[in-house]
This record gives C-alpha cells, sequence and structure tokens, in this order.
C-alpha cells in the first residue's frame, strides 16, 4: 500500500504523510465504502448486528483513522498545501456523511436490527442503535418525499442565513473605527493596543490613534481604558454591530433572526417536535424545556443575593452610579485594588515541566493508571511529545501526542482531538490515541516555558477531555469515548479536571519556584482563589440572561406573532439581569453562539456542565479529593461509558443523586452571605 494515510495498522506514519495524500485516500476509501455498503444493503435475507452494525462500526471507525491526521496537521502546521489539502477533501467527508444519513435503505436496516433485538442484548448495542435511529430521525430521512424535500430546503436554507447572520457582523464590525488625537481619550490602555492604533492610524493617513473594532481592541478599551467617553463609544459601536441601531445599519441582521427563528421552528415540527428547543434537547443530557427552564431560574435565584452585594461593592468602589460600560472597567480595578495579584508573580511558580509531572501524577493517583512517554513514535515536529496510559496490570490503556507550545502557522487556543477512537468489535481491540495541543509560550533558551495560573487550568482541561477519550471501556467507536455523549454533558470531564487545578493540594505539587524550588505559598493561592470568586455572581446572572433568552426564544417561538426578539430579551432582563442596559443596546444581532453557531437553544449548556462538573468534585471534597473508591466510581460511570448509557442514569449512579446546584455556587462565592 503505497499511500501512508491508508496504513491503519498501527499509529499514523507522520514522518511519510504528505498533503497530496489527503485528497487520494480518501477518495479511494469513500469509494471502497460505498461498494462495502451496497454489498451489505443487497444481502438477501435479515440483517443482524454481525452483518449490519459490525461493518458499519468498522467503516466509520476507519474513516475516523484517516481523515484524522488530515484535520489534525492542517491546524498545526504551518503549510498551506496542508490548508489546501483539507480544504480539497473536506467536501468529500461532509457529502458522505449526507449520503449515510439521507440513505433510506439504511434506516430501514437499522429499525428491523432494532426490532429483532433480543431482550438481553447488550445495553451497548441497544445505545447505539438507538443513537443511530435519533440521527437518522433529526436528518428526517424517514419523512415522505414532500416533507423530505422541504426538510433539505430549510436545512440549506438555514445554512446560508448563519453564515449571512456571520457575515454582517464581520462587515459591521470591519466598517467601523474611531479616530482620535486626545491623549486622555487613551489613557490606561495597554502599550500594545496603543501601538496598533497609532500603526492603525498611520497607514490611514491619520493624526493621533485610529481604533477597529476588534475584539481586542473592544476588550482593552472596556477593561482599561479610563476614558469614560472612550468606554461609551465602544460599548455603543459594540453593542449595536449588524443591527438597526448601528451607526451604519446597512449591515442590519433583524430581518435574518426573523427567518432564521421562523424556519428552525418549521424544521422542527416536521421531525415531530413542538419547537425547536425541544428538538435541540433530542441530544442532550437535560431531559426536557421546562428542566432547563427551571435550571436556570432557580440558579439565578440563588445568584441574585450575592450579585446584589458585589453591585454595591463595586458601585461604592467607584464612587458612582455605574453605566453598562463601567463594570469591567471598575471590576479590573477593584480585583487589582483588593487582591492585586500578577500573572508575571505568579508565572515564576509554574515551570511547564514542573506542572505536566504534578498533573500527570493527579491522573496516577485518581486512577492508579501510569503516564509513560516513548520516545519511539514520530511526530509531525520537534516538539511533539508522545505518552502511553498504562492500568495498575500494565496493560496500555490508550496513548496520546502533546503538542504544547505556540509556534508560527500553528491554530491558537487548545484543543483534544481524537487521533484513533477505541474499537473493540469483531474480535479486535483498538487502543484509543489522542492529540492534546495548546499554545503556551515556547521553552526560552534554558529550556523553562513560564505557565500563567489561566494556563494551568487550560492544561487540566483538555487533559479531562484526554483522560474521557482514552479511559473508555466501550468498544463500538460510534459511542466510544467522547462519541455519542450528550454536549451539555461532554465538558463534565474536563471542567471536573479544572478544579484540580484550583486545589492547594494539587497546585503545591504542581508549582516550583524558577528561582528557589519553593511550591506556591499559601498567601498567594488564598489571594488568587479570592480574586476568582470575586464578581462571579454578577458574571453567573450574565450568562443566565443570555442562556434564558436563547432558550425562551426557541421554546416560545410563534409562528402568529413571530420571534418577539427584543420583547424576550427584555423580559428576561427584568426578571434576572441586575445591570441594566440601554435601549439601543442589541445584543442578539450580533449573538453568533446562537444565530450562526451550533448553540441554539443550548447556550444552557455551559452552566449545566459547570454544575455538574462542581457537583462531581463535591463528591471528591467531600472523601478527599484523592479517593480511590470515589475515582474509580467516576471512572467506571462516568469516563469509560462513552455514550452507552443515559447520562443522568449514569451520573446518579455515580453520586447517588442528581445534581444540584450548591457545589457550583458554593466553589464561586455565592451564597456565603445569603
Ligand atoms: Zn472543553
Amino acid at each position: 500500500m503505497s499511500n501512508p494515510l491508508l496504513d491503519t495498522s498501527g499509529l499514523p506514519n507522520f514522518d511519510a504523510i504528505k498533503p497530496q495524500h489527503a485528497l487520494p485516500a480518501l477518495q479511494e476509501l469513500i469509494a471502497a465504502h460505498r461498494q462495502k455498503l451496497a454489498a451489505i444493503l443487497a444481502q438477501p435475507g435479515a440483517h443482524d448486528c454481525a452483518s449490519l452494525i459490525t461493518p458499519m462500526e468498522e467503516m466509520s471507525h476507519e474513516l475516523g483513522r484517516v481523515w484524522s491526521p488530515i484535520g489534525h496537521l492542517q491546524s498545526v502546521l504551518d503549510d498551506p498545501a496542508w490548508r489546501d489539502a483539507y480544504n480539497e477533501s473536506l467536501p468529500l467527508l461532509t457529502e458522505h456523511g449526507t449520503e449515510l444519513s439521507q440513505n433510506n435503505e439504511l434506516q430501514k436496516a437499522y429499525v428491523q436490527v432494532a426490532d429483532d433485538l433480543p431482550a438481553d442484548a447488550d445495553p451497548a448495542l441497544r445505545a447505539l442503535i438507538d443513537q443511530e435511529l435519533r440521527d437518522f430521525r433529526l436528518a428526517g430521512v424517514a419523512l415522505p418525499e414532500a416533507q423530505k424535500t422541504r426538510y433539505r430546503e430549510l436545512a440549506q436554507e438555514i445554512a446560508a442565513l448563519q453564515a449571512t447572520f456571520e457575515q454582517n457582523i464581520q462587515d459591521a464590525t470591519d466598517h467601523w473605527h474611531y479616530q482620535t488625537v486626545d491623549d486622555d481619550a487613551v489613557a490606561g490602555l495597554p502599550d500594545s493596543v496603543r501601538q496598533r492604533a497609532s500603526a492603525d492610524a498611520e497607514e490611514n493617513d491619520a493624526e493621533g490613534w485610529w481604533f477597529k473594532l476588534d475584539y481586542p481592541n473592544y476588550h482593552a478599551v472596556m477593561t482599561h481604558g479610563e476614558s469614560r467617553e472612550l468606554r461609551e463609544v465602544f460599548y455603543r459601536a459594540w453593542s449595536t454591530r449588524a443591527s438597526d441601531q448601528a451607526a451604519d445599519a446597512q449591515w442590519d441582521n433583524s430581518d435574518i433572526i426573523e427567518r432564521i427563528m421562523s424556519l428552525r421552528h418549521e424544521a422542527a415540527k416536521i421531525v415531530g417536535f413542538d419547537n425547536y428547543a425541544a428538538y435541540s434537547l433530542a441530544t442532550k443530557m437535560a431531559g426536557s424545556v421546562d428542566e432547563v427552564t427551571e435550571f436556570l431560574t432557580e440558579l439565578a435565584k440563588k445568584s441574585r443575593q450575592t450579585a446584589q452585594i458585589e453591585l454595591q461593592e463595586l458601585t461604592a468602589f467607584a464612587g458612582q452610579p455605574l453605566e453598562p460600560w463601567d463594570f469591567s472597567f471598575y471590576m479590573e480595578k477593584l480585583k487589582q485594588d483588593r487582591y492585586a495579584i500578577s500573572d508575571e508573580e505568579l508565572k515564576q511558580y509554574f515551570p511547564f515541566a514542573t506542572v505536566k509531572t504534578g498533573m500527570f501524577d493527579v491522573a496516577e493517583r485518581l486512577y492508579g493508571i501510569s503516564v509513560v512517554e516513548n520516545t519511539n513514535a514520530s511526530g509531525w515536529h520537534e516538539s511533539v511529545k508522545y505518552f502511553e496510559i498504562h492500568n495498575a496490570d500494565g496493560g496500555l490503556v490508550g496513548s496520546f501526542y502533546t503538542d504544547l507550545f505556540a509556534r508560527k502557522g500553528k491554530r491558537g487556543g487548545a484543543w483534544m482531538d481524537e487521533c484513533v477512537v477505541r474499537k473493540d468489535v469483531a474480535g479486535a481491540d483498538t487502543c484509543p490515541v489522542g492529540y492534546l495541543v495548546c499554545n503556551f509560550p515556547p521553552p526560552d533558551e534554558g529550556g523553562a516555558s513560564l505557565l500563567t495560573h489561566t494556563d494551568v487550568v487550560t492544561l487540566f482541561h483538555e487533559f479531562g477531555h484526554m483522560l474521557h477519550h482514552l479511559l473508555t471501556r466501550i468498544g463500538y467507536p460510534s459511542i466510544a469515548g467522547i462519541n455519542g455523549v450528550p454536549w451539555d454533558a461532554v465538558e463534565l470531564p474536563s471542567q471536573f479536571m479544572e478544579n484540580f487545578a484550583w486545589s492547594y493540594d494539587v497546585l503545591k505539587e504542581c508549582s516550583a519556584r524558577q528561582d528557589s524550588g519553593e511550591p506556591l505559598p499559601r498567601e498567594v493561592f488564598d489571594n488568587l482563589e479570592a480574586s476568582r470568586n470575586f464578581g462571579e455572581a454578577l458574571a453567573m446572572l450574565r450568562q443566565i440572561e443570555l442562556a434564558l433568552f436563547d432558550f425562551r426564544l426557541h421554546a416560545n417561538y410563534d409562528p402568529a406573532k413571530g420571534a418577539s426578539v427584543l420583547p424576550t430579551l427584555n423580559a428576561v432582563r427584568a426578571e434576572v439581569a441586575l445591570i441594566q442596559h440601554p435601549d439601543f443596546n442589541r445584543l442578539p444581532h450580533s449573538f453568533s453562539h446562537i444565530f450562526a453557531g451550533g448553540y441554539a437553544a443550548g447556550y444552557y449548556s455551559y452552566k449545566w456542565a459547570e454544575v455538574l462538573a462542581a457537583d462531581a468534585f463535591a463528591a471528591f471534597e467531600e472523601s478527599g479529593i484523592f479517593d480511590r473508591a470515589t475515582a474509580a466510581r467516576f471512572r467506571e460511570e462516568i469516563l469509560e461509558i462513552g455514550g452507552s448509557r443515559d447520562f443522568m442514569e449514569a451520573y446518579i449512579a455515580f453520586r447517588g443523586r442528581k445534581p444540584t446546584l450548591d457545589a457550583l455556587l458554593r466553589q464561586s462565592g455565592i451564597g456565603k452571605a445569603a
């Protein structure tokens, strides 16, 4: 076999895989899969697990393995050829996915296997088939022809509208600028922001400073800008982007929002849901529209008193009534004043190597596993490392690559991705493999990379996803590891791990001051924790405001009345928000998460997963954070199950009860005074 991408016998051969292999590999594989599928469906007699499920799982696993290095390398390598290879291959993959999800014969075959499944069948197999049937339903495959066509049209138009929504925000943002020659206007702004504004002025043949409306500028002005006028200018520009209230209203998203809402509602009805919120919940852990609404309103109610206290403290600190463009600024000032935490100072305690060792120790202590570097695997860059995870009995559980330092051309941010998903069907067990990617500062000449505490938390977060991916015991790839996990629960293992990076017992093992080797002092940690908590209740209300707006908008859509976007927002604000916004505020018009991204009627998921993570961690706090029995239960009921069980049922099996809000509130310093 000459194409190294098609060699799936071991780890990907990164030395040999080149961009020109991508498209041919995918073409060849998909063609072969089409033939196999046709043969499967043409089989005489009834379908069963061995004739349908096993080969389908084998094919999806194989496709994932071949695709993984393509997606991965284009994001971590500074190579236009990889990006081109990715862009020309991606449509093939998408098209093939649609082909499968729209295949009527295939859907019927799954239905038949489901009907014939014996009562004592493997629950994981049943869960897998249920998931496939649900996805067929959500793809509209079993609908009568006219409805099926309409459903496809709706999906296409919604996708196009979402893209226009995003483009309008981009255009509105790009066409805005603010120019000033006034020294006072730029007071307090970080040097880097001023330098950029002055360079942009030069480029536009203007004097002084020329500010664009990108997020770094907006954030810097709102957080550090001493000039209240400048903050107000930015607040107004930012909160009216792509709306009727913008200085230039040609990119107004109002009609697009109406249209998206109407089409989503229609699509949800076609596949049998009352509204789009109910449709969204079909793939989530939360059980019902009422459950989500109650969850959010309860969280708001419990946060309110602490938020009021925070607001009073902040107002007293500012010495004047606060406008919406004052909050971030005084919050930052108050924190500096009260806690004086400097990132530079904290960094001295967190050399990367110490943090990494400390973090692996946490996983070893919790789960009795060992994390060992293996220097024999080939990577895609000299800084890439490869680790194996072994069980106490020495057996290999899984392995992962790390690529942790920023470099030119690498996509920003931090993420975990699947290289190989666990597969144990038809007698062949394949161990899972993952990629852990971050953008930490590259090591200096002495070889040290110093992390901020935020970096440390990020590393723990991604490692939490990694453990979820690697420790699975499910053998069907479609529901192994993070696959098939409802997405309001998929952040549970990652956010859960973050908690360890906020535990002093862990941090003192993860820290060693550059010059003296001294671990993080207790008083520095206490300060860090206090500064984390202040303002949390106000931030909580803000997130609930967004989540409740999103959810109610989709749940209460009425075709006769339209979306009622602003009335819904105003009602939610009146109910939960402490910070009132001016009438010109048009938050929905640039709310990309729900009108352009995948978070429609799902923005609540952030809070939902946080509650789960805090509540799960509280079980460890109750029994000692390294308690082996609690960890074994967490591993068995949560980390290992993939999408093989109802997630709430699994959570209750771990915790002995449903999650409660208490732990998150306590962790956020909310309710102390209540
Ligand atoms: Zn995450």
